[in-house]
């Protein structure tokens, strides 16, 4: 197996592993960011006089949603646009109900919402924990922190077969009855603290409270999300999978986030004219319609905050010189259900990036960005693959539709082939992350000069010259008649 996927596939492993929950993988996308000399801006604060060109920047909302970007040295406002790199931060997971308290059968269980429309039969005898937000009192005022428990103190247990034929073959979980973690046995006085919170179980308290080593009377208020505790690992007998959690998105969270950082590494930022970006939403997998989703205004608010932070900027001619690839997994051919993938459009795990498109709109992928994107893999030898769904199947959609027509860019759609989108443990291939992260290091270093060498159909009223029908043997003629034309008008 390639050397570089390996290493690439092992970073990509422990970053699942620190990133639990959305905020969790905010945290870990903005420590890597920092190390290599990215600055935090605040979007409470005035940008003036703040940014400059060759600066790296990220700017963080609700803790959940994170942006970076780098601007270039030859950057010029009144022209160049961005190149922006789109994932989602969030996974469907299991979410502590406001109050979580439940006591049944001599079992302490904890009241969970669902989030997102997971597969939650692959959430059933696995060794799970919590995990989020909590916000802390830290003598007058209030601190919000993150909190990982590791330990698994949750399961929830399936029926045994023998006492439901539903719980064999024909599954059927109800999202309210059947789901709900079990905490602990113990309901006796003797091993129940005594805690003034009526809302959550004291055992929950206590484990956040040993976690952050703070006195759970200073635990104030949380958001919590069930997780697997098990380890992200490389798998297959040729070490080619990846099997871990919330592969979907995070596989494109981490590789835009790399790509971003390891194009700066060629000094090519000398010779940059528009600015290189990464946008990872929360909230993709309910629909992105809050404050730090994608169908809000962070995204044009953000870009118009870094145009017009220099002297004579033109923010919509900046916009309309701007790409953004919408990354985000697809579905790879599964050997045991081929018949549920398009026959012309089957695409196999470590072919490479899938490129995704829905003459209905659920992927923004066109004829122009579609040319452009197979342009830069062809010359950067990484191997594309199609995908369109069937016409009798649904059909899930990405941040890019929601993105595009909120904000106004060209834009398509891709992403790696993964098995088993939305269980707890979905598998992806150690080549495509690669591939990917050769593909967004492309895009990010090269695509305009790409770009630049197709005229399309919007910039043709502008040639100087007339396009002339190469088949035609009489070229002369034609120049005479368009000539003709316009002199009659
Ligand atoms: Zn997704």
């Amino acid at each position: 197996m390639n050397q570089k996927a390996q290493v690439l596939a092992k970073n990509y492993c422990y970053f699942i592993d620190k990133a639990v929950t959305p905020a969790h993988a905010v945290d870990e996308m903005q420590k890597l960011l920092k190390l290599y000399e990215f600055q935090p801006l605040s979007e409470k604060k005035s940008w003036k006089g703040k940014l400059k060109k060759g600066g790296r920047y990220f700017v963080i909302r609700n803790g959940t949603s994170i942006i970076a970007f780098v601007i270039g040295d030859d950057y010029d406002p009144s022209c160049n646009g961005f190149n922006i790199l789109a994932g989602h931060t969030d996974s469907p997971c299991l979410r502590v109900k406001p109050i979580s308290k439940i006591k049944k059968n001599g079992m302490l269980q904890v009241g969970v919402s669902t989030y997102g429309g997971g597969l939650w039969y692959s959430w059933l005898d696995r060794d799970l924990t919590l995990a989020g937000r909590v916000i802390v009192k830290e003598r007058t005022l209030f601190r919000e922190t993150l909190v990982n428990i590791q330990k698994p103190i949750l399961n929830i247990p399936s029926l045994a077969v023998h006492l439901s034929r539903e719980s064999g073959e024909n599954l059927k979980l109800n999202k309210e009855n059947h789901l709900v973690p079990i905490l602990s046995s113990f309901i006796s006085k003797e091993f129940e603290p005594k805690i003034p919170n009526s809302d959550h179980h004291p055992l929950i308290l206590m484990g956040i409270s040993e976690a952050l080593k703070v006195d759970v009377g200073n635990i104030m208020d949380f958001d919590l999300s069930v997780v697997d505790t098990q380890k992200s690992v490389i798998g297959g007998a040729l070490e080619d999978f990846v099997f871990a959690p919330r592969q979907d998105n995070l596989a494109s969270c981490f590789i835009s986030v790399k790509s971003l950082i390891d194009s700066l590494d060629d000094k090519s930022l000398k010779n940059e004219s528009r600015i290189r970006m990464v946008a990872c939403f929360d909230n993709e997998e309910i629909g992105s319609m809050t404050d730090q989703g994608a169908n809000s205004t962070y995204l044009a608010n953000i870009m118009k905050r870094i145009t017009k932070s220099f002297e004579n900027h033109d923010f919509d001619v900046a916009l309309r010189d701007s790409f953004l690839i919408s990354s985000d997994n697809a579905h790879g051919v599964h050997p045991n259900y081929s018949n549920a993938h398009e026959s012309n459009h089957q695409c196999q795990i470590n072919g490479g990036p899938v490129l995704k498109t829905h003459v209905g709109g659920k992927y923004t992928t066109n004829l122009i960005s579609r040319f452009l994107i197979r342009q830069l893999a062809e010359r950067n030898q990484i191997p594309l693959q199609d995908f369109v769904v069937r016409n009798d199947s649904p059909c899930g959609t990405t941040i890019g539709p929601i993105t595009v027509s909120k904000v106004g860019l060209r834009a398509l759609d891709i992403g790696i082939p993964q098995f088993a989108m939305h269980s707890i443990r979905e598998t992806t291939g150690v080549l495509d992350l690669l591939y990917l992260y050769r593909l967004f290091l492309a895009f990010l270093q090269d695509f305009n000069s790409i770009s630049s060498e197709l005229d399309t159909l919007e910039e043709i009223p502008f040639l100087s010259q007339p396009v002339l029908n190469q088949n035609d043997d009489n070229d002369d003629n034609d120049i005479e008649d368009i000539q003709i034309e316009k002199d009659q008008k």
